[in-house]
């Protein structure tokens, strides 16, 4: 069974503070033209998972505020088996061009796709009315495409996944899904380079991700919090007295919660509050290069900055369908365990606990602010939404000049680009450029901040989203 979601309507009025009175009164307008268009539509958002994931993170905001401004968005999540997400998730690493587990997108990986999908679609296409709007997000459910178009709905499919360079692999994988995709009436990619070859240019539109600013994940914290924070959870030595047991938040739902558990450190002493810190957040994954960040830290910061490095990514162990993540944090464990003591004593690496994902979230809030610089030293990224959170913080970032972080980043100005992320001496002299010269990096952050404010907030892309909208149902 299809599951429907329920999200709770959130007013976009608290974005009146962030935006000004001038944009906030064009998001109005624009809010007014929106409810008046979808008046008596429902606008349905189809995916395959409720739980984690950057989807999942874009969406929520996205559905509650749109709610909240009075449209009546939902949220369906398709039930599928673990066959089912085999081949999608093949699907998935061959769209990025590597090819996965090796298995084939044969006929029998097609009927299986299809089978499923065909027994959400009861459930999906049963709820959608003519003149709905329905977007589809992402391969997983890509095969309703048709059926939904014949039920009568408008349909936007949503691509989340991108790649700047296509190879083989990759448009092999697109003609698979391709004739699914044909009668969408429009195609929303996060940029531009990652339009697919072969569809209708005309229905292709582009709109970035976007963060939710305030979120548990990027809610303001003020440095005593923030210390608080990552005192109780054993990123930094004692500094506040009297010494918390735990830190009390709110949830989004309004209910209380608390940041009681602890990191796992790998590390020769605790990070005192007062040393330069520079953070890297991301999963344990090849493509986030961690050993790559260790090992350029130790090569190229010169130890007389002060600074030392935390590399921070989800509990593996709690992430038991990912064995890549276990191997990943091995090796960076290896990588630092090889370095000279020296160099070895400045940098530390954490396991964040994932029970609680709200806790997880001012974890990681708490550091990205903690951090002098932040780090996204990734070799693949499609849009890189820790960059756009770390931004948000007035961070200056410190990231590889590929995929969406180039839209993210105008580099020397809210940020500083690398031509070659493999370039380890590069990256290092970014990184200590900017611990040397504080003047620089705070300006730096301020117009990350900015950039974020005018481009990448929840608010913003909904008026995307409604610009794409107006241009199907105006027409009718
Ligand atoms: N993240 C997190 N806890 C962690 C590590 C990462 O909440 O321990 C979050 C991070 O803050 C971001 C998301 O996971 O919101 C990762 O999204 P991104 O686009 O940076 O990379 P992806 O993991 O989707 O490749």
């Amino acid at each position: 069974m299809a599951q429907e979601i329920d999200i709770a309507p959130v007013s976009p009025e608290r974005f009146r503070g962030v935006l000004g009175d001038d944009r906030y009164a064009t998001f109005e307008r624009a809010a007014d033209e929106g409810r008046a268009l979808l008046e008596g539509r429902v606008v349905w958002n189809v995916n395959s998972t409720a739980r984690g994931g950057g989807v999942v993170e874009l969406l929520r905001p996205l559905i509650g505020y749109a709610r909240g401004s009075g449209v009546d968005a939902r949220w369906i999540v398709i039930e599928a088996t673990p066959e089912f997400f085999v081949v999608t998730k093949r699907i998935h690493n061959r769209l990025h061009g590597s090819p996965g587990d090796g298995g084939p997108l044969d006929e029998d990986a097609r009927r299986l796709y299809e089978q499923i999908l065909a027994a959400n679609l009861d459930d999906v296409a049963g709820r959608v009315r003519g003149g709905d709007v329905v977007i589809v997000h992402d391969p997983q459910p890509a095969g309703m495409v048709p059926a939904l178009k014949a039920a009568g709905a408008f349909v936007i499919w949503r691509c989340h996944v991108g790649l700047d360079h296509p190879n083989d692999v990759a448009r092999a994988t697109w003609a698979f899904l391709r004739p699914y995709l044909v009668d969408a009436d429009a195609y929303v990619f996060s940029r531009e380079m990652f339009a697919w070859e072969g569809l209708d240019r005309d229905r292709i539109v582009v709109i970035a991700p976007s963060i939710d600013v305030f979120s548990p994940k990027n809610e303001e914290l003020d440095r005593d919090t923030v210390r608080a924070v990552l005192h109780v959870s054993g990123l930094l030595a004692g500094s506040i007295e009297p010494t918390p047991a735990s830190v009390v938040f709110r949830r989004q739902d309004g209910s209380p919660g608390r940041v009681e558990r602890r990191a796992r450190v790998v590390e020769e002493r605790p990070l005192r509050a007062d040393e330069p810190l520079v953070v890297q957040v991301s999963r344990w994954d090849a493509l986030k290069d961690p050993v790559g960040v260790i090992r350029g830290f130790a090569e190229h910061v010169p130890a007389d900055t002060g600074a030392h490095l935390l590399c921070a990514g989800p509990d593996v162990e709690a992430v038991d369908d990912d064995p890549e993540g276990l191997r990943l944090l091995r090796e960076s464990i290896a990588e630092r365990a090889r370095l000279p003591e020296e160099s070895r004593s400045r940098i530390h690496l954490a396991t964040l606990p994932m029970a609680d994902e709200t806790e997880n979230a001012i974890m990681v809030n708490a550091l990205q602010r903690h951090a002098r610089v932040v780090v996204q030293k990734s070799l693949a990224e499609g849009f890189g939404l820790t960059v756009a959170e770390a931004m948000w913080k007035a961070r200056p970032v410190v990231a590889s000049r590929i995929g969406g972080i180039q839209e993210q980043i105008v580099d020397g100005e809210s940020g500083i680009l690398v031509d070659d992320p493999r370039d380890l001496a590069a990256y290092g002299r970014a990184v200590a450029g900017l611990l040397l010269d504080p003047e620089r990096a705070e300006a730096i952050g301020r117009r990350a901040r900015e950039r974020v404010r005018d481009r990448f907030v929840s608010l913003r892309s909904l008026l995307d989203y409604l610009a794409v909208v107006r241009r199907l149902l105006g027409a009718n």
